[in-house]
């Protein structure tokens, strides 16, 4: 079975750097070529940068987004609060953009942070003692469960932002409705398909596939009119996916820090904390 990340054989140089690279060993040399073990793969997306071949690709949701979801007319789009920075200069027109290609609303995902950050303050005051694991990242969740999987029961029993958002929308526009997420990370895409939580997502999109649609398809983003997102309007939401961003949209008092957060980013970091706890 294809999993998120492949390698294009044809493009492919041998260079290995994806394979010195990879935090999971999860690619390896097959018939030649660097090989992606999908049973291993975190969907971290680290590969994709690290080619400079552009030998690897990522599934895409491009053609169900723009010939299965959207014609039907009731498609939302939800966007993760990076949009700035993947737009620099034309961020405030996205909204108007993804309207041009037939969403019916543009939502901001960061107000799925606000719905589950009170579970965050709740979980915090229970905590007891006990080690849990928080990270707006999917792909360290599937680090976890593939590398180390006693570590499962220590991970935070919360759906990310992504899922909290999605499964709002469908209950207050419509169960009918289809909800397409819009961000920077590969590994959101294999997030969405998880089967604990796949009623809350219909597609998801990169950054870099929105540009390739816009690119493909004549949207010029500095043409359009800039209009607020559709409401819910997120709040300290938008905060949630920097660095400590959880302590602060959660509002997790100084009392409760007095117990040990420890907070880390960055791949060796990350990896560092996690064998840390393990061990
Ligand atoms: S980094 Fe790219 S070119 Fe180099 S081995 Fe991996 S897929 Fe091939
Ligand atoms: S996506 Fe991440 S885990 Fe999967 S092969 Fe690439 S670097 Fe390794």
């Amino acid at each position: 079975m294809a999993g998120i990340v492949s390698t294009i054989g044809q493009k492919c140089r041998r260079c290995f750097s994806c394979i010195r690279e990879c935090p999971a060993t999860a690619i390896r040399v097959v018939n030649g070529q660097a090989f992606v073990i999908t049973e291993r793969c975190l969907s971290c997306g680290h590969c994709v940068k690290v080619c400079s071949q552009h030998a690897k690709e990522i599934s895409s949701d491009i053609e169900k987004v723009l010939f299965k979801l959207i014609p039907k007319g009731k498609t939302v789009a939800m966007v993760a609060p990076s949009f700035a920075a993947s737009f620099p200069n034309d961020y405030l027109k996205l909204p108007s953009a993804l309207k041009s290609m037939g969403f019916i609303k543009v939502t901001e995902a960061a107000f799925g942070a606000d719905l589950i950050s009170p579970l965050y303050g709740k979980l915090f005051e229970k905590i007891d003692g006990r080690t849990i694991i928080s990270s707006p990242c999917p792909a360290i969740y599937n680090y976890i469960e593939k590398y180390f999987t006693e570590l499962v029961p220590n991970l935070a029993p919360i759906v990310s932002p992504m899922i909290a958002m999605g499964r709002y929308l469908k209950e207050t526009l419509g169960n009918d409705i289809k909800v397409v997420f819009i961000g920077p990370c590969v590994a959101k895409k294999s997030e969405y398909i998880d089967e604990e939580v796949n009623d809350a997502v219909d597609a998801v999109l990169t950054f870099t596939e929105l540009k390739k649609i816009f690119n493909d398809n004549n949207i010029d983003i500095s043409s359009f009119n800039e209009i607020e997102f559709d409401p819910p309007y997120a709040n300290l939401g938008k905060s949630f996916p920097l660095t400590g961003g959880l302590l602060k949209t959660a509002k997790i008092s100084g009392d409760i820090l007095a117990k040990k957060v420890i907070v880390v980013d960055g791949k060796e970091k990350v990896e560092e904390i996690i064998q840390d706890v393990w061990n």
